[in-house]
């Protein structure tokens, strides 16, 4: 089954001069590891926010063409509805806690109080996520006295207690060092390994080319590039639009040039020292 699906979408902002989107049409596949990627401006986090329909509720605009999730048209779904079928996450994760809970706890027992979940669920359900991710030991923290790494794993915990199937997760370790950005990936990883649909947007290519099933690369609005890592990845455009090859791809490629045949182009470190 296909979780999100645009046909033909194109959308401006109200006072662009430009398309923010130019006919685009992709689909998201149930379970999916999806990765947007595309230089700055090319219209990645306008494609998040058409996802978890911000777009065109919040921003107004002109949208053309359709966008279904979960087979449904959005044009037609309240936002309540959606929210419960999209979760997201954004670069910052100081800016996406509460500020209402004094602790980690309460921090992730926070959504689910306001969807009326019985207390006992709750409990049930914050203990398995804390385990899950493995932030036990922030449980009693005050959610802003973490580290930006800790505060993105308990923002992704935070929308994996909510059970929605789509995560659209933006640039997530963008502020972090590479430790904190590989706890972050483990806890992405986690969430596709329960069955989740992933939309990732990430400029750090080792990581998208390890764990992505799918990578859209998208240049002024446009999709220019679709498929599975190896197929993006070892496409001669790719470097076009999105420069930074993963590393052992890039000396693969020199030593190519230089007339090394290491057959095929190695696309993570793993494949690389195999
Ligand atoms: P990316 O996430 O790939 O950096 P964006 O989706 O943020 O790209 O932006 C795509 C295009 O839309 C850019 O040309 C940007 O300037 C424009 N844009 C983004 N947000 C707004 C806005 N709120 N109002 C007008 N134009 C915007």
């Amino acid at each position: 089954m296909d979780r999100v699906v645009l046909n033909h979408v194109t959308y401006r902002y109200p006072i662009a001069e430009e398309n923010a989107l130019n006919d685009v049409s992709l689909r998201i596949k149930e379970g999916e590891f999806c990765s947007i990627i595309g230089a700055n401006g090319s219209g990645k986090t306008t494609l998040c926010n058409v996802i978890r329909g911000f777009i065109p509720k919040f921003y107004q605009g002109d949208l053309e063409g359709q966008v279904l999730i979960n087979g449904r048209d959005i044009a037609q779904v309240e936002l309540g509805s959606l929210a419960t079928e999209v979760g997201f996450v954004f670069q910052n994760p100081f800016t996406q806690i509460s500020g209402i809970a004094n602790t980690v706890y309460e921090e992730l027992a926070f959504g689910l109080e306001n969807m009326g979940v019985e207390p006992d669920v709750i409990r049930r359900r914050v203990e398995d996520v804390l385990r899950l991710t493995k932030t036990e030991a922030f449980r009693d923290r005050n959610p802003y006295q973490l580290s930006g790494g800790q505060q993105q794993r308990i923002a992704l915990a935070a929308i994996l207690i909510m059970e929605q199937d789509i995560m659209v997760i933006d640039e997530p370790t963008s502020q972090l060092d590479p430790q904190s950005t590989d706890d972050v990936f483990e806890v992405i990883k986690l969430m596709k390994d329960m069955g989740r649909t992933i939309v990732l947007v990430e400029h750090k290519m080792e990581q998208i080319a390890r764990y992505s099933d799918h990578i859209i690369v998208l240049d002024q609005g446009r999709v220019v590039l679709e498929g599975t890592p190896r197929e993006v990845i070892t496409n001669p455009d790719c470097a076009k639009y999105h420069t930074r090859l993963p590393q052992c791809t890039n000396i693969g490629l020199g030593l190519k040039k230089r007339g090394v045949d290491l057959g095929e182009l190695p696309i993570t470190t793993d494949e690389a020292v195999g």
